[in-house]
């Protein structure tokens, strides 16, 4: 043994035969060589070969020459770091081992620089690259793998700490499995007891009490703190570690610490950047995130759903926020069980808006049925037991098409789709849905030019009594003539006016249009004529829609019961006292008001009682087969309802003589219909007053 190395002589009988010999053994470190062999400077080959061909430098040469003064190039000493040369002569027993052990010194000097440079050099690396780190298991693992590196030859290793503050829903001081080799990856986010290994969980204990490193031969405890954060590193090893390594583990220490308080402060910004804050789940970014792998799922059969609970802000305004919040972390948490609760778990739930949640999972689970049922019972909030019901829109994994932000559009196309229907309250996305929305989008936009373009029209479609057969008035309807001179239904725009809130622009413009044209009869010497306009729901939603109509009958000098507005039953259906009071408003003023489409709705008779009206229409469903044996119940009763109401009755959609007979035989007032006339435009719906009142 020499300097704790083993000694071996190897022999090599010629340069080719010593290039082989180093080449096969890469424990060799000192060699002694003669210049002279097979031919007179193979020595001096072999020296090449060692240094360029397989690039030790850090061998040490000793040459040998036969004859002084038969000296080795000097270039060959100068640039192949040779550390000495001696003549044959010179070099007696005694001398030729100072000089072996010289060079192997030699060499453990320049292995010692090598080895802590690249230590120094890994560290460096390493920590700029355990900086970047984004989670904390991340970040065990890859001190765990550094530490493996510099240390060579390690058996098994933990990254431990206390569980509180640091894991995700664990709460107490044990000491928890960050990172590991060598072991099992099941044993990350366990306690460190689970390893059934005493002498492990004593040395984390005592090392983090001790705030010291601690190196002995069987096994090291390193100790990794900054700031608040701290851990311990347990690592078994093979061999005792050389206090070289010793220093660089703990100059690597040093530098990733700080690492560890970043991945921390990281996870801290994630979470508020991905959390929400009220149920702790996942927010809209982390649904987002999740979808971007939705449509890449393997072989699984995966649903993305969104849950969105009806009138929610109705119970915030009603009960007050607290209630609410209570509310939302009561659905949060039975969306969360359906998933537990089964053997397959979701991917994901998350709350993406105020009262909407997200949920990601295999779709024997996401389903209709299973999101339905979760309404079935009421939400506990406080000492209160609510109940909430809500839409869901849904989107199979072959039906998404895109990254995340895509597919969360074609899940709300679906939902609002489900949220419009009144029988099916979840939907499943389409692609002709999506196709319709934006067939419907570019409708919206046509509209909006072609508005402003004057394109549309409001024609005139007279209204008579069955007792004088005189016109007495008119319903004013909306025309859509395109640039290419197409006609547009108003069944087809209104609802896209409506849904847009172009209807407000289009709603005001008509009712100019009315009040002009109730002037221009009047000039015209008919004075009797009433001019019906429809209105929409969100015109009664904009708080000065009462203003604007009086305003306007104002403006044009109109006389107010000459003006009749025709409100649909659906109007109720949103926020009935809200229209009432309108409605109220504008009868006060001595406007007439119409319903209209009577008896294809929705609202209930006791609302109905409330509203001022002055007149019913009879819908054209039920005139069309009024004349047909038994088909006439209905309009009898509205007529009669109508009557006992003191209410006027008109009834729409005449097209034949003998549906206007049995409306005169009932005692129906007025009628409205093609029999009579179209609509027209409004020059023509003076001629046609000319020609026949
Ligand atoms: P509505 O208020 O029930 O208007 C009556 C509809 O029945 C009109 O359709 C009219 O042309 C049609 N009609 C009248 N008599 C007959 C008939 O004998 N046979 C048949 N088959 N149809 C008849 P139009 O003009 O297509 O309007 C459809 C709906 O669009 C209207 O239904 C109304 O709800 C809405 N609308 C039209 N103009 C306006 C408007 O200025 N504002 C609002 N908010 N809605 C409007
Ligand atoms: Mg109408
Ligand atoms: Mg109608």
């Amino acid at each position: 043994m020499v300097l704790g190395r083993h000694l071996e002589y190897l022999h090599a009988y010629s340069g080719a035969d010593a290039c082989k010999i180093i080449e096969q053994n890469r424990d060799i470190v000192v060699v002694l060589l003669d210049v002279v062999m097979e031919t007179d400077d193979a020595g001096l080959k072999v020296v090449k070969y060692i240094r360029e061909d397989l690039d030790r430098q850090d061998v040490r040469i000793v040459l040998r020459t036969g004859q002084p003064g038969y000296a080795p190039e000097e270039s060959v000493i100068k640039d192949y770091d040779i550390n000495d040369y001696k003549t044959k002569t010179e070099l007696t027993r005694r001398k030729l081992v100072t000089t072996v052990f010289a060079a192997i010194r030699s060499y453990q000097q320049i292995e010692t620089v090598n080895q802590s440079r690249t230590g120094l050099e890994r560290i460096i690396s390493s920590a700029a690259e355990l900086l970047e780190q984004q989670t904390i298991h991340g970040f065990a693992k890859g001190v765990l793998e550094q530490l493996n590196h510099l240390l060579g030859d390690t058996v098994n290793s933990v990254f431990c700490a206390r569980g509180q503050g640091i894991l995700d829903d664990i709460d107490d001081l044990s000491f928890y499995i960050l990172g590991q080799t060598g072991l099992s990856s099941i044993l990350i986010n366990q306690k460190v007891s689970t390893l059934k290994n005493e002498l492990t969980s004593q040395m984390v204990n005592t090392c983090y009490s001790r705030k010291k490193n601690d190196f002995s031969s069987e096994n090291i405890t390193l100790y990794l703190a900054n700031g608040s954060y701290r851990a311990v590193i347990f690592i078994e090893l093979t061999a005792e570690l050389s206090s070289i390594t010793q220093k660089l583990v703990e100059v690597f220490l040093t530098n990733v610490s700080v690492g560890y308080e970043n991945v921390h402060l990281f996870h801290k910004l994630r979470d508020a950047a991905y959390k929400d804050v009220l149920t702790d789940l996942p927010n809209r970014l982390a649904f987002l995130q999740s979808l971007e792998q939705f449509s890449n799922y393997h072989d699984q059969d995966i649903v993305a759903a969104l849950i969105d609970i009806n009138h929610f802000s109705d119970i915030n305004d009603g009960l007050g926020q607290d209630i609410g919040n209570q509310l939302l972390v009561a659905v949060a948490q039975r969306i969360n069980q359906l998933c537990t609760d089964k053997t397959n778990s979701c991917f994901t739930v998350a709350r993406i808006g105020a009262d909407v949640f997200g949920v990601i999972g295999e779709s024997d689970i996401v389903n209709p049925k299973n999101l339905i049922a979760l309404f079935d019972f009421p939400f506990k909030a406080g000492e209160q037991s609510l109940p909430l019901n809500a839409c869901f829109g849904l989107c199979a994994k072959e039906q998404a098409r895109g990254e995340g932000k895509k597919v969360l559009n074609q899940i709300n196309i679906a939902l609002n789709l489900a949220k419009k229907d009144r029988q099916n309250h979840a939907v499943f996305y389409e692609q002709e849905m999506e196709d319709k929305t934006l067939w419907r989008l570019g409708m919206i936009r046509q509209l909006r030019t072609d508005f402003a373009d004057n394109r549309l029209e409001l024609w005139y479609q007279p209204q008579l009594s069955l007792t004088t057969g005189k016109v007495n008035g008119a319903e004013a309807l909306l025309r859509w003539r395109t640039a290419e001179g197409k006609f547009i239904s108003p069944a087809v725009f209104i609802p896209l006016a409506e849904y847009s809130g172009l209807i407000i622009e289009i709603g005001d413009w008509v009712i100019e249009q009315a009040c002009k044209q109730i002037k221009l009869l009047e000039q015209q010497n008919f004075n009797e004529i009433t001019i019906s306009v429809n209105v929409s729901i969100p015109q009664f939603r904009q708080g000065n829609f009462v203003e604007s109509i009086i305003e306007k009958v104002h403006q044009y000098q109109v006389e107010p019961s000459k003006f009749e507005l025709e409100i649909t039953e659906n109007i109720l259906m949103d926020d009935p006292q809200m229209v009432i009071d309108a409605l109220v408003r504008l009868k006060a003023e001595g406007l007439r008001i119409a319903l209209d489409d009577f008896g294809t709705g929705y609202s209930s008779l006791s609302y109905l009682q409330q509203l001022p009206l002055d007149r019913l229409k009879v819908d054209r469903a039920f005139v069309t087969h009024i004349a047909e044996e038994g088909q006439s119940i209905i309009a009898n009763t509205i007529i009669n309802l109508g009557k006992q109401m003191n209410l006027n009755v008109i009834a729409e959609g005449i097209e034949e003589m003998a549906q206007q007979e049995h409306l005169k035989a009932q005692g129906c007032h007025d009628v409205q219909g093609f029999f009579y006339a179209k609509p027209m435009p409004a020059d023509e719906f003076v001629q046609y007053l000319k020609d026949n009142n």
